[in-house]
């Protein structure tokens, strides 16, 4: 047997490995003070109701107001929960992560009345003070985020009542959830050594890797056996949840949910159809990798199980973190050398939590607020996987830190849809990088594969879930039972309309939909696939080596929520309403497509 790795505790942690928190608060009597002091501000909130359609000065005056109860409570929150994250099993940590919680619902009910009156100025009052009034000028998008909505809100007796049946209309969705999560039993299987094991979701994911073809099999037939068994109950998860999404939107006066879910982020439904268009002309591209990797695994037949097992070995890169740093700087150095100065802060001045200890929560994020520096959490591996989880974060580290220093606290964040693309161009260019860098086949095929997965799941299987949601939702608006028949049926061509004739589609994949958390987001999933072709694009104008166009990129990170997602990334050079900036990302995926393909004859 292996021996079993202990984990050092949070203490035995070196320091210089951990986060530097004290910046934000220098111990616990000032967080103390500053929660004190942030509670306080907090109730006197509702005093400045019925103010605001006094005149601009009044609004400036509410809204200046608000946001400075805001701010100190965003500080309080994020320094407890990474607080609670660097160690889970501390119970000082988690009364703190508790206490903040329920400080911000507390604020949000005590604004809860800031946009019914906002909305209830005269609409012609509020464009004029909009226009004219240089108070309220840093404050024009922020208010135009909420009055360009108006045609949408509805009074607010109905807006209550509709909030109270929040509960009600999320019972489908909730069900999924406790059904998937904690009901669902599965059976026995075997692993990889032979062993049996009781499979789970998390099983699942790492036995339908295996490189074991049996092995693989097993665990998808179990798993889907399962999940056929409770397809009618799904199915009325799915519809329930589905016909929330229509109800809502025909309530708030959209044409229908898509246009609901976009509108929040004035994100037009052109993106939507461009991606699905450009997508379907491409599929041809993933018919031929799946093809490939047919070829490369050696089976007569490929069936939906062979999709996730690795073709390539594990290359023989490793890295320390102290080495990972130097690739990182060395991969990171096209973006400029402001750029580089602010990643070599983060390593300076410990905005990383680096290494795993007990307790500690797992994978990696980005995190902070307009007053903190962006930190990392990481559970450092030494190895390429983790030296792309570090750049992937430093993107959004670097987003951040771009964004809070040149935007007010009012533009000092970003929304979902343009937060995946500075990390995915990270990794875009640390892909560049290897590919220049190591010219070892071995590395070079897990390199190219790497990038090739990381599109086939990211771009084309999140737009197949994309258009799925889109049919579901259009299906149930024109009075169409959602049975699990149909759904199964459908599902099923649009699976081999996907991956293509040289994979059998067995017939359990028709019930993927069953199990797929994502459905139950609201037109969520599209956003991967932008993120991740606009990145791409974006990346190859950055190493381009055109000042203009890395000037153009660095403007996107400074940009914040200054305006909205579609404008910012205008103007950094790609216009997701049309289908060129797609265009490009599949050429590039093609050209790796072509140069992994030789490689792996060349390899035998
Ligand atoms: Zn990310």
């Amino acid at each position: 047997m292996a021996e079993v790795k202990q984990l050092p505790t949070r203490k035995q942690v070196s320091p210089e490995l951990t986060w530097d928190l004290t910046p934000i608060y220098h111990d616990q009597k000032a967080f103390e003070q500053a929660f004190e002091a942030v509670s306080s501000q907090i109730d006197q909130l509702p005093a400045l109701q019925g103010e605001l359609k006094n005149g601009p000065k009044s609004l400036l005056k509410v809204i200046e107001g608000i946001l400075s109860a805001i701010r100190p409570a965003e500080k309080l929150y994020v320094y407890a929960s990474l607080k609670h994250d660097q160690d889970t099993s501390n119970a000082i940590n988690q009364a703190l992560s508790g206490r903040t919680q329920m400080l911000m619902t507390r604020l949000g009910s005590n604004i809860a009345w800031f946009e019914p009156e906002l909305l209830a100025i005269d609409r012609q009052t509020l464009e004029d003070w909009l226009k004219n009034a240089p108070e309220l000028k840093p404050y024009v998008h922020y208010l135009r985020t909420i009055t360009d909505e108006r045609d949408h809100v509805l009074t607010p007796a109905a807006e209550k009542l509709l909030a109270q049946a929040g509960d009600a209309l999320n019972a489908s969705s909730d069900t999924f959830s406790v059904l998937n999560d904690a009901d669902l039993e599965f059976p026995a299987v075997e692993d990889n050594d032979g062993n049996s094991v009781q499979l789970s979701q998390g099983i699942y994911d790492q036995l339908i890797q295996s490189t074991k073809p049996e092995v693989r099999q097993m665990a998808f037939k179990q798993l889907y056996a399962v999940y056929h068994q409770f397809r009618h109950t799904f199915a009325s998860t799915l519809m329930g949840n589905v016909k929330t999404h229509n109800f809502l939107a025909k309530a708030h006066h959209y044409s229908d949910a898509r246009q609901a879910a976009m509108g929040v982020n004035h994100i037009p439904v052109s993106v939507f159809d461009a991606l699905v268009t450009s997508v379907n002309e491409h599929l041809p591209l993933l018919h031929r990798y799946v093809a490939l990797r047919k070829q490369i695994l050696k089976l007569p037949e490929l069936h939906m199980y062979d999709l996730y097992t690795p073709i390539t070995g594990e290359p023989k890169l490793s890295y320390s973190f102290e080495q990972a740093k130097e690739e990182a700087l060395k991969a990171l150095a096209v973006l400029g050398p402001d750029y580089l100065d602010h990643v070599k802060e983060a390593f300076n001045s410990r905005w990383i939590d680096v290494v795993e200890n007990k307790g500690k929560r797992s994978g990696a994020y980005s995190s902070g607020m307009y007053d903190t520096s962006p930190y990392i959490l990481l559970n450092w591996q030494d190895n390429l996987e983790s030296l792309f989880t570090l750049v992937h974060e430093m993107g959004h580290s670097m987003h951040s830190y771009y964004t809070t220093h040149n935007q007010p606290y009012q533009y000092g964040d970003y929304s979902i849809f343009v937060a995946e693309i500075a990390s995915t161009t990270n990794e875009t260019l640390l892909t560049d990088y290897l590919l220049k860098t190591y010219p070892d086949k071995q590395v070079q095929a897990y390199v190219l594969n790497h990038y090739l997965d990381g599109f086939k799941g990211t771009v084309f299987r999140q737009t197949q879930f994309a258009e799925f949601e889109h049919f579901v939702h259009e299906q149930d608006g024109a009075g169409h039972p959602l049975t699990a028949d149909f759904l199964s049926q459908h599902y099923l061509q649009l699976n081999q309309k996907y991956y293509g004739d040289a994979v059998i589609s067995d017939p359990e994949i028709a019930d993927e939909w069953s199990r797929i958390p994502h459905f139950y987001y609201n037109y969520y999933v599209y956003q991967y696939a932008t993120g991740f072709a606009a990145a791409n694009t974006l990346a190859s104008r950055i190493l381009s080596g055109d000042e203009n166009k890395r000037a153009a990129y660095l403007n996107y990170l400074k940009s914040g929520s200054s305006d909205y997602p579609i404008q910012v990334m205008q103007k950094a050079g790609v216009d997701m309403t049309k289908t060129d900036y797609l265009d490009q990302a599949f050429a590039q995926f093609e050209k790796r497509l072509d140069q992994f393909e030789k490689l792996a004859k060349s390899m035998g």
